[in-house]
């Protein structure tokens, strides 16, 4: 089981190239605007940490101006403009001046944060390039605010060795709109059978360890993975799913999976794990990160286990904020996903996490695949949805207007948090500092906008969510002084 493999099958034809505009030089203004060439970042580099990659282009200057500025890492919240040039913040202050300003961004009504990072994304590259790619996984980042993306090593080959790692990078630097860092398996080819060579996958760029997809099964092996990725200072994510309880499973464990005859994820298959690890890592003391947490009872442990001063942490996904297993009746593969999606009392419970402050970060799990794989038989259908650029209104709706949190708070979930998670604070990512990356996501918070796969940049459609009026939604996104996206909001009414 796991969320990366799948039939073979043609994915949607993509048409993130078909509507292309760039945003405020006034070219052709379009719908989506979509950026078309290499992403120039010169600092950090998008793959690789400090170390500077040459520029392809200079991204020249840039002001985003009359937004309301919110950096939760300085408390900073206000209405300002920010200055932008060489790829790096130069000011930030009011009434900034426009004379020799190669571009500006109107974001005047907009909140304007540090470029979002997402900790846990599927790219499909290498090996399942059908699904999706690094280059159009980047497009769906960017149109959905996103200026950093962790990605999961269960690609084809596995993401285990420097040398798939250095692929993924390079990659990235020649195709990425939106800077990835990678995170390496724990054991060789994720079997959860032989350690990883968690050294060298660090000292090449390794932003965290998990073998994601997976669960990695066994008490000793786990314990040869804490002991190891602790050496490292990095963090160890754990997809808890305890395999022998989920054999056959196809959905979560109730009335609706009786109900269709499909084999049932228990809740305790989940908890089992975290329980047993938090144990393990009592003596040990590795980072560890629960990933996409599903369970009311999974947020208990892991409440508990942070109250007793364990390192760990957890990350919610918003279809565990917003959907219960119904969405599963009529054989319904798109809300087939794993952890599945649960009931009421889980959803309230993952909330309240997000509230108290036991799940400290947001993910989306991304996960493409293709139509034609979706269009299997419930049992057969690979697990996964897309999330990218669908997040921020899904968790707007979760989260703020459910009053769980409020805005300062949720752009934390989605900037600082995930960035101290994944080391990338040292990078000067996360935040929005004078010198500093200009990392940088305009969001039109109270924009109300319709769901619509067709619209996606991602290479596939596959959400439950089709259809969905939300509010709020990213309109640019910069990654290194470049607008990667934007949306025409004036096109939309
Ligand atoms: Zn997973």
């Amino acid at each position: 089981m796991g969320n990366g493999l799948g039939m073979g099958g043609e994915g949607v034809g993509h048409r993130w190239d078909t509507c292309a505009t760039r945003f405020g030089r006034g070219k052709h203004r379009g719908r989506l605007g979509v950026w078309h060439g290499r992403i120039a970042v010169p600092y950090p580099d998008p793959c690789m940490g400090n170390s500077s990659s040459s520029l392809s282009r200079n991204p020249g200057t840039l002001l985003i101006a009359g937004g309301r500025v919110v950096d939760p890492a300085s408390g900073f919240d206000q209405v300002a403009d920010i200055a932008v040039s060489n790829g790096v913040i130069t000011a930030i202050g009011v009434n900034l001046s426009r004379s020799g300003v190669d571009e500006v961004v109107d974001a005047a009504g907009c909140m304007v944060t540090p470029g979002l990072i997402d900790p846990h994304v599927h790219l499909r590259e290498p090996g399942h390039e059908y699904k999706e790619t690094i280059a159009t996984g980047t497009a769906a980042a960017a149109a959905g605010g996103f200026t950093s993306v962790c990605c999961m090593p269960n690609t084809s080959p596995a993401l285990d060795t420097p040398e798939t790692l250095r692929f993924v990078q390079e990659r990235a630097r020649s195709t990425g709109r939106a800077r990835v860092f990678a995170v390496a398996a724990a054991t060789k080819n994720r079997h959860g059978e032989e350690l990883a060579e968690i050294g060298l996958l660090d000292a090449a760029g390794a932003v965290a360890f998990s073998d994601d997809g997976d669960c990695v099964p066994t008490p000793g092996m786990m314990q040869r993975v804490l002991v190891a990725v602790a050496k490292t200072g990095k963090v160890f994510m754990q997809h808890c799913q305890e395999p022998t309880l989920t054999r056959g499973a196809a959905m979560h464990a109730g009335s609706v999976s009786v109900r269709l005859g499909l084999g049932g994820w228990p809740r305790i298959a989940e908890e089992l794990i975290i329980e047993r690890d938090v144990m393990l890592n009592r003596a040990v003391g590795c980072r560890y990160h629960v990933q996409h947490l599903s369970s009311a009872g999974s947020v208990e442990i892991v409440r508990r286990a942070r109250a007793a001063g364990q390192p760990v942490t957890a990350e919610a996904s918003p279809h565990h904020l917003l959907l219960t297993h119904t969405e599963c009746d009529g054989y319904n593969t798109l809300a087939k996903v794993n952890p599945p999606i649960r009931e009421q009392s889980d959803i309230d419970a993952v909330r309240g996490g997000v509230a108290d402050g036991t799940i400290t970060v947001l993910a989306t799990d991304h996960a493409p695949h293709s139509h034609d794989e979706k269009s299997l038989p419930f049992e057969e259908a690979p697990m996964g949805m897309v999330g990218l650029e669908t997040a921020f209104g899904l968790y707007r709706e979760a989260l703020i207007d459910s009053g769980a949190i409020g805005w300062t708070r949720l752009i934390e979930l989605m900037t600082v948090e995930p960035a101290k998670l994944c080391g990338l604070d040292a990078m000067g990512l996360g935040k929005l500092a004078v010198g500093g990356p200009a990392d940088i996501t305009v969001i039109d918070t109270e924009l109300a906008w319709t769901i619509d796969p067709a619209e996606f940049a991602g290479r596939s459609r596959n959400t439950p969510f089709a259809g969905r009026k939300v509010r709020g939604r990213p309109v640019a996104t910069v990654v290194g002084g470049e607008v990667v996206y934007s949306l025409s909001r004036a096109a939309m009414a």
